[in-house]
């Protein structure tokens, strides 16, 4: 629900309002412009008599909200949302780059690897320790111990880590231990992971499912933040299509289509939506160029013999050169790397 209000209502009146309507379970959203002022009402709305509302002198309008996500949707909340990971920023005028091999597999393997990407300008580190396999006899993840080299490699090299959380049974761990929740595209709409993350302070990484569309992903965005965690980057990361010839099609669309909805900031990963390592770097200049808030690649020392997603993961020398290119295109469109 939106309670419009008069232009010129006082800031006294503004507050006064706002108590009586959120003494009613509701949180209001203010948003004061120099035309107008909103008040956006989150929560449950069906407790309210938009009659008494507009009984208020101050009140203009009540409007029923069509749109089904409110915390994450742009109306309320019309600057972008910057997100702070320890100093490290995502969304605003930098674009960040998250780098690091599919899955963790030694401590030397994810050491050099996250020496070379920081080496090479990327700011957060990622590695899978719980992997979302298709097949049940394909390697899945160090689990535990793959946390504890992840902060072996966050130690030696300042990056922050980002890693997928399968269940909410390891909430906790992941609580203490990881800086960014990655949500994979398998656990989008796992709508019990996702209220208890909501608990949580955490920054979350939440990935468009295999076959999710835009609304869909924000309504799982939704789920976190209707529980207080306002700390979400959406990411595109490709979906299914008829198209075989690529791992899933990524969606270039959804990112000018979720800056339209959304507030928040999102990042593309290239290397999931080809399934091609040659493909990750047209992909990535492209999603530079159409506004992305940042990249999620796959680097690995030594593609041939990864664990996991060998055949879409870019050695450290094409990263290299792959960043030097986005410094190029980021300037181009009015942001930097
Ligand atoms: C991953 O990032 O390693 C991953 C499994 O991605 P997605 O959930 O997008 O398939
Ligand atoms: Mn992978």
């Amino acid at each position: 629900m939106v309670v419009i209000l008069k232009p010129k209502t006082s800031t006294e009146e503004i507050n006064k309002l706002t108590r009586d309507l959120e003494s009613k379970g509701v949180t209001v959203n203010p948003v004061i412009g120099t035309e107008l002022i909103i008040l956006g009402l989150v929560g449950d709305t069906s407790k309210l008599d938009p009659c008494y509302i507009e009984a208020n002198p101050y009140v203009e309008r009540v409007m029923h909200v069509q749109e089904h996500f409110k915390k994450a949707n742009r109306m309320f909340h019309p600057e972008d949302s910057i997100i702070d990971v320890n100093g490290n920023t995502i969304g605003g005028r930098k674009i960040s780059v998250i780098a690091g091999p599919c899955s963790v597999e030694t401590e030397e393997q994810i050491i050099t690897v996250a020496k070379d990407v920081k080496k090479y300008g990327a700011s957060f580190l990622r590695g899978g320790a719980f992997k979302p396999r298709t097949s049940p006899y394909s390697f899945q993840g160090l689990k535990y111990d793959g946390l504890e080299l992840l902060k072996i490699a966050r130690e030696q090299t300042g990056l922050p880590i980002v890693t997928e959380i399968m269940s909410p049974y390891d909430i906790e761990v992941f609580n203490e231990n990881v800086d960014v929740i990655q949500v994979g595209a398998r656990n989008m709409q796992n709508f019990d992971l996702l209220k208890e993350l909501g608990k949580t302070n955490k920054t979350i990484l939440l990935k468009r499912g295999l076959s999710a569309t835009i609304e869909e992903l924000l309504m799982s965005a939704e789920y976190i933040m209707a529980g207080g965690n306002e700390n979400v980057i959406l990411c595109e990361r490709g979906i299914r299509t008829f198209e075989t010839y690529t791992r899933n099609t990524l969606d270039l669309s959804a990112i000018p289509a979720i800056k339209k909805l959304s507030h928040l900031p999102v990042i593309v990963d290239p290397s999931h939506a080809a399934g091609k390592w040659w493909m990750v770097e047209p992909l990535a200049k492209a999603a530079v160029a159409v506004g992305a808030d940042g990249l999620i690649i796959e680097v690995h020392n030594d593609p041939q013999k990864a664990w996991c997603d060998g055949q879409q993961s870019i050695k450290p020398e094409l990263f290299s050169n792959i960043m030097d290119d986005l410094r190029i295109i980021a300037e181009a469109v009015g942001r930097e790397i």
